[in-house]
């Protein structure tokens, strides 16, 4: 065992805790994701061990793969956060506890059409908080369309809103205008509660602004290694 991953482990999570009570908020009402892309499967089987359940990946070839690799772990529960491709959405679903990555009608069609004769998948709408189309996210102008037409899916269940915070903008800011859009989704899915946001750089200011779920890569994980 890795004893600098559980003393990483326990330090993030311990200053998690603090941000919230910072804030005046409850730790507990955070489920923290660890993000485990670039690392091997046995990292995964490692935080288990540890204790963790949330994980997730932003590729959906390395997804399968370490889903596969640690089956056995029946408890853990799969999250993909990266940009993804329609053709992938099948390949995703059959591991996916949850999508943060909605952010066009044809991905959510997509991934409700390889989920019949699946339990409801729990899905994020993310939203692109910079100028920039390349990086993922629907326009905030299109989230009402979106959430109309995800909410639409029988097998999705739209949870709520996610994002990346910007290079080059403060975090506190990019999360305050993702609280906003956050309260323009609720207005169209009611009970569409979660935000998921806040990173190895920015997980406080999220927890400030109102984040449920937070993906945490190498804080927690170390370094990446190579991608080779
Ligand atoms: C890699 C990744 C993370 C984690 O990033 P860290 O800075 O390593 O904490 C979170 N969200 C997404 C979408 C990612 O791709």
């Amino acid at each position: 065992m890795d004893t600098d991953l559980a003393t990483r482990l326990d330090e993030v999570d311990a200053r998690i805790a603090g941000a919230a009570r910072s804030v005046g908020r409850d730790p507990a009402e955070l489920t923290r994701i660890v993000v485990t892309k670039f690392h091997p499967a046995a990292l995964v089987r490692e935080l288990h061990a540890l204790g963790v359940r949330d994980v997730a990946e932003n590729r959906q070839q390395e997804f399968t793969a370490k889903a596969v690799d640690v089956g056995d772990l029946d408890d853990l529960r799969w999250h993909f956060v990266g940009q993804l491709q329609t053709k992938k959405a099948r390949a995703v679903r059959s591991v996916a506890s949850a999508v943060h990555s909605v952010d066009r009608e044809r991905v959510a069609d997509a991934l409700d059409a390889a989920g019949a004769e699946r339990p409801p998948l729990d899905v994020f709408l993310q939203v692109n908080l910079t100028d920039d189309p390349a990086r993922g996210g629907v326009e905030p102008s299109g989230l009402e369309h979106l959430a109309e037409h995800a909410a639409s899916c029988q097998t999705l269940r739209v949870r709520g809103i996610m994002a990346v915070a910007p290079l080059g903008e403060p975090p506190a800011s990019a999360f305050e205008r993702l609280a906003g859009y956050a309260q323009r989704l609720r207005k169209v899915v009611p009970d569409a509660t979660w935000m998921s946001a806040g990173m190895t750089a920015d997980f406080a200011e999220a927890i400030a602004a109102g984040a449920t779920h937070l993906r945490i890569g190498t804080a927690i994980t170390g370094d990446r290694p190579d991608r080779g």
